[in-house]
C-alpha cells in the first residue's frame, strides 16, 4: 500500500483535539468522511461556522456538490473526491468518519465500512488525530430489548440482506475499539437513531423521504408490511449537536444519539398528513426481509455524559425539510422536461 514506510510522526503543535471549545480555543482542521452527503453536510455547516478548517472527503456515491457548494470559495473548506476505500494521507486534529453507503437500495456489497474505517483509523493513529465512528442502531439488529441501551449487544442476522450494513457498523465498531486498546488511538462512537431532515437523498428509499417526497408528489405514500413497525425518528440538527458534543467530550460510547419518541409507520405517514398535506393518501406494499419490528433508543447515557438531548419534535422537525424538497422536486421535473 502507497502510505507503509511513510512516517510523518504525530502533528502535536496542531493539538490532538483535547482543546475545549470556546472563546479562545484554538483553531482545529477537521476531516469530515461522507461529507457532501446529508449528515455530513450539516455538520460540515457547523464546524465552518464555529471557525474551524473542515476538509470534506467524498466520492459522491450517494452525497452531492450542492450539499456543500455555500463553501466554495472559503478557503477553510476543502472538499476531495476520493473513497476511502483507498488510503489517504492528510495531517488534521480530529476525523469524523461518516462516509458510508448508508441506505438499504445503496449499501449492500459495499466494503466501505470495513476498508474505509480501517484506513481512517489507520490515519487516525499515524497523525494522533482523534476518530469519531458514525454506527448505527441496526447494530441492535430485530431488538429483544426495548428501548435500547448501549449495553444490548444486538439480534442481527449475519447472512440476511441487511447484514452487510449491520455487520459492517458492528464490524467497524470492533475496529475502532480494538485501534483505541491496541494503538492508543482517541476514538468515540455514536449508535445513530433514524434521522431527516433537508438535504436527504430524496429517492434512497427511507421511509421520511419516501414519505415526504410522495405526498409533494401527490402520490400515495407507501407503507410496507402492516405498518406498525416503529422507529424513532430524529431531527438532523439534533444530531449534529450530540456529534459534536461527543467528538469534544472525555467519553469514548458508545452513546445512542437518537429522538426517543417512537411512531408507527402508520402514524409516520398520519403525521406527515396533517403538517403536509390534508389529501395524502397510503397504499400498502410488501415488506422487506429481516425489517426490524420496533426501535427506540434509551438515550440517558448521552443525556448524563454529554448533557445531550433532543429538542427537535417530528412535528416540528418535518415542516423543516419541505421546502428543500419541494424545490428539488420542481427542479427534477423541470430537468426532465428539458
Ligand atoms: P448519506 O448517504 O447522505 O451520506 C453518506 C456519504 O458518504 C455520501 O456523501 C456518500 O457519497 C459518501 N460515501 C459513501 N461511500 C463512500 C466512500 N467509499 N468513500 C467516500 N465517500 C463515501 O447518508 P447519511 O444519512 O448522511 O449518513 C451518514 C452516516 O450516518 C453514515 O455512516 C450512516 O451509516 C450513519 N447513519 C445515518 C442514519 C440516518 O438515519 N441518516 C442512521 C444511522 C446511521
Ligand atoms: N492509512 C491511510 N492513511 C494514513 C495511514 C494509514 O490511509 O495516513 C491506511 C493504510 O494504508 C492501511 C490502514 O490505514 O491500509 C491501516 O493502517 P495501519 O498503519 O494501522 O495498518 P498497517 O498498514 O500497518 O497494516
Ligand atoms: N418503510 C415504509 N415505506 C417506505 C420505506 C420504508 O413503510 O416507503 C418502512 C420500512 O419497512 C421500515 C421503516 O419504514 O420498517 C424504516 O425504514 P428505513 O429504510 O427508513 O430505515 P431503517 O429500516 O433502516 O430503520
Amino acid at each position: 500500500l502507497p502510505v507503509k514506510g511513510f512516517n510523518f510522526g504525530v502533528d502535536r503543535a496542531s493539538g490532538t483535539g483535547r482543546v475545549p471549545v470556546g472563546v479562545g480555543r484554538k483553531r482545529m482542521r477537521i476531516v469530515v468522511t461522507g461529507g457532501a452527503g446529508f449528515v455530513g453536510s450539516h455538520l460540515v455547516d457547523k464546524l465552518i461556522k464555529r471557525g474551524d478548517d473542515v476538509i470534506v472527503i467524498d466520492n459522491f456515491f450517494t452525497g452531492r456538490k450542492e450539499n456543500v457548494k455555500h463553501h466554495f470559495g472559503n478557503p477553510r473548506f476543502e472538499l476531495i473526491r476520493h473513497d476511502v476505500v483507498e488510503p489517504i494521507l492528510l495531517e488534521v486534529d480530529q476525523i469524523y468518519h461518516l462516509a458510508c453507503p448508508a441506505s438499504p437500495v445503496h449499501y449492500k456489497y459495499n466494503p466501505t465500512n470495513v476498508m474505509g474505517t480501517l484506513n481512517m483509523l489507520g490515519l487516525a493513529k499515524r497523525i494522533g488525530a482523534r476518530f469519531l465512528l458514525t454506527s448505527t442502531s441496526e447494530v441492535y439488529g430485530d431488538p429483544l430489548e426495548h428501548p435500547q441501551k448501549e449495553t444490548y449487544w444486538g439480534h442481527v442476522n449475519p447472512i440476511g440482506v441487511r447484514s452487510c450494513y449491520d455487520e459492517g457498523k458492528r464490524t467497524a465498531e470492533t475496529l475502532t475499539m480494538d485501534y483505541h486498546r491496541g494503538a492508543g488511538v482517541e476514538v468515540r462512537i455514536a449508535r445513530i437513531f433514524n434521522t431527516y431532515g433537508p438535504r436527504m437523498c430524496l429517492d434512497d428509499g427511507r421511509v421520511v423521504s419516501n414519505f415526504v417526497a410522495q405526498a409533494i408528489r401527490k402520490q400515495p405514500m407507501t407503507v410496507y408490511g402492516d405498518g406498525k413497525q416503529t422507529r424513532s425518528f430524529q431531527y438532523v440538527s439534533d444530531l449534529v449537536d450530540g456529534l459534536v458534543a461527543l467528538m469534544e467530550g472525555e467519553h469514548i460510547g458508545p452513546f445512542n444519539l437518537g429522538n426517543p419518541g417512537e411512531f408507527t409507520m402508520l402514524e409516520l405517514a398520519g403525521v406527515v398528513k396533517e403538517v403536509i398535506d390534508p389529501s395524502a393518501s397510503i397504499e400498502f406494499r410488501a415488506n422487506t426481509a429481516d425489517d426490524p419490528h420496533k426501535r427506540k433508543p434509551d438515550i440517558s447515557k448521552a443525556k448524563e455524559l454529554l448533557n445531550w438531548e433532543p429538542k427537535v419534535s417530528l412535528r416540528e422537525g418535518l415542516p423543516l425539510m419541505v421546502n428543500d424538497f419541494r424545490d428539488r422536486i420542481l427542479n427534477e421535473d423541470e430537468g426532465k422536461g428539458n
